[in-house]
């Protein structure tokens, strides 16, 4: 999992934000953030491969469980020159919310 992504925040740039910390408290301590889940699907879409990896997490001082997905765009091959474009997004409880780029 990449450590951090970016929120676009119009003229102002980009802003990062930390992927690893608990997206409901911000608890940033690593070990009581479990990872229960990790899954890595690659669709071929034309000539571009959308690359799709989810990541359960369960943060164990709030009790959150949610996800990450991360989905990757690339032309012909999956490596990090073709990379297109990141897009990032958070879900609890099926509702999917964009997050940011990276
Ligand atoms: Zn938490």
């Amino acid at each position: 999992m990449p450590d951090k992504a970016y929120f676009p925040l119009g003229r102002r740039g980009m802003e990062a934000f930390n992927l690893r910390e608990c997206m409901k408290c911000g608890n940033e301590n690593e070990e009581e953030l479990e990872l229960l889940d990790k899954q890595d699907v690659t669709e071929k879409e034309e000539n571009n491969l959308l690359n799709i990896k989810t990541y359960k997490v369960k943060c164990n001082k709030c009790g959150a469980t949610y996800k990450i997905i991360i989905k990757s765009l690339y032309t012909n091959e999956q490596t990090e020159e073709n990379r297109m474009v990141s897009t990032v997004h958070y879900t609890e409880n099926g509702e999917e919310q964009w997050l940011g780029v990276f």
